[in-house]
């Protein structure tokens, strides 16, 4: 049997070589008062190899054998190694270290990006789904940080990860991943944010002002009206008509971003990266807009880590930046100056494939940001398909084209199926290159719950277990394609 030879030359103190049967982890050896363990690979599940004595042996669960013991990769065998071996959780960063949002969709890729983002001056949120993204994937916060986890444990890395409750809206779901331990919580207030003002006329605008509470109007009143604040070079200045609109747009966004930092944040007796993200709006945040909101933050002393705005321009899912790109230089100058002032990150989200407004971000923050990317990962493993298991890859393009109309109910796209060329026209080797054009991209990219989700009339997945088994057979070239595509994002951001 491979994994008793294995086991033996573990228990010679070697690190085993892996065979056809077993792949070896090699870089994962952890040791811990007398117990020693190693990672491996059978087929598609992972396993601990674990041998010697001590406490931690015997706290691993576990199939015995002469000398040595086989452990699942399980939440409770992951929350045991957190416990030995503190750099195998996640943890908060702070202000001062850039960040780097991966979000692994799949729990496939944090392999990859802990490859890439290895030796570079940014630290990983591995961890990263918004409940969104869990009801379309069908996986819960737990399984999410149980991959991340065994991710850092397989590539041996110590370097520090995060794990961020992303997108949060509900009190629940902030509890419930303050409860399993996630280091970083983005508050997402667009619930609380209007989108009705920017139609107004004045008189409407008076009128909706006039609704709110005397308090509330005072309250911003005495501190904003026809004042000026001074941020590096700028100046902001709210007359009447600009207070009333961004008081109406944001206090209530405002007040509950108070009430969620004073009930969680504040009592959660440990580092939390507590991001605001008021970027889930009809319209961009404007530079002033975002020094209000801060300077309410700040003076209710609410200590944030970073504030995603919503910038100009469109920053769809999976592709480069749409729009004018004076202006969003100009604006970002602005909102950088303005988190900068108030000493937190600026956060850019749906960052992924932004290749042409990556080396502005990385200016104007002085590299000190955080940048979220979420779904490229998924398509990188799509290209994989694409290049490993063509058939695979073309039954779930037509079931995409299929499908779009679907999809496009979730997200915000501007794709062009025409362009798209027809699959009877695309050789095998030809298929990857379907993930190098942006209509296919953005098809691909926003039917993945659609996808993973597809049932025959047995109710059998169509596509998930099988996508599962090829990126897992092939998990250096999932890899390859990553640390190629994560990296050019890392490069051209200064990382
Ligand atoms: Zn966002």
């Amino acid at each position: 049997m491979s994994i008793n030879k294995i086991a033996q030359q573990f228990l010679a103190g070697q690190i085993p070589q892996s065979d056809a049967e077993t792949k070896v982890y090699d870089q994962s050896v952890l040791e811990h008062e007398g117990t020693k363990l190693i990672m491996i690979r059978q087929g598609l599940n992972r396993l601990l190899l674990v041998i010697g004595n001590g406490s931690l042996y015997d706290e691993l669960e576990g199939e015995s054998f002469e000398g040595y013991k086989l452990c699942p990769t399980n939440h409770h065998n992951r929350l045991v190694l957190n416990r030995c071996f503190p750099h195998t959780a996640p943890q908060a960063f702070g202000k001062q270290v850039a960040t780097f949002g991966l979000g692994d969709r799949l729990g496939l890729a944090s392999p990859g990006h802990i490859k890439t983002i290895r030796g570079r001056d940014v630290k990983p949120i591995l961890a990263q789904q918004s409940i969104r993204e869990l009801n379309l994937t069908g996986r819960d916060y737990r399984e999410v940080l149980d991959a991340a986890c065994y991710a850092v444990i397989q590539e041996g890395y110590t370097g520090g990860f995060g794990a961020d409750g992303d997108h949060l809206k509900l009190e629940e779901d902030i509890q419930m991943s303050l409860d399993l331990g996630f280091t970083m919580l983005t508050l997402d207030c667009s619930d609380h944010i209007r989108n009705d003002v920017d139609n107004m006329n004045e008189q409407e605008l008076a009128a909706a002002y006039e609704e709110l509470p005397e308090k509330v109007r005072r309250r911003y009143e005495e501190k904003f009206l026809n004042q000026s604040f001074q941020v590096g070079e700028y100046a902001f200045t709210y007359d009447k008509h600009s207070l009333m609109k961004n008081v109406l747009i944001y206090s209530k966004a405002i007040d509950y971003m108070l009430y969620i930092y004073e009930r969680y944040i504040k009592n959660a007796e440990r580092a939390v990266d507590f991001e605001i993200s008021i970027d889930e709006t009809m319209t961009p945040t404007a530079p002033e807009a975002h020094y209000l909101v801060a300077k309410e933050l700040q003076d209710n002393q609410v200590d944030i880590f970073s504030m995603a705005p919503r910038f100009c321009g469109e920053f769809q899912k999976g592709i480069d930046y749409i729009g004018d790109l004076e202006q969003f230089e100009r604006e970002l100058a602005m909102h950088a100056a303005i988190a900068d002032h108030f000493g937190y990150k600026l956060s850019i989200h749906s960052g992924s494939d932004k290749f042409s407004v990556f080396p502005i971000i990385a200016r104007y923050t002085k590299g000190r940001f955080h940048v979220k990317t979420a779904g490229t990962n998924w398509l990188e493993a799509v290209r994989t398909v694409a290049k490993v298991n063509p058939d695979l890859y073309r039954r779930m393009h037509q079931y995409a084209l299929d499908h779009f109309e679907e999809a496009k109910a979730y997200y915000h796209v501007t794709t062009d199926l025409s362009k798209i060329k027809p699959l009877s026209e695309v050789s095998d080797a030809e298929l990857p290159q379907y993930m190098d054009e942006d209509n296919a991209r953005q098809l691909i990219h926003i039917t993945y719950g659609i996808l993973l989700q597809a049932k025959d009339e047995n109710g059998n997945s169509l596509f998930k277990d099988e996508f599962y088994q090829t990126l897992i057979a092939q998990e250096e070239a999932y890899e390859a394609s990553l640390a190629s595509h994560i990296g050019r994002h890392l490069e051209l951001l200064g990382k």
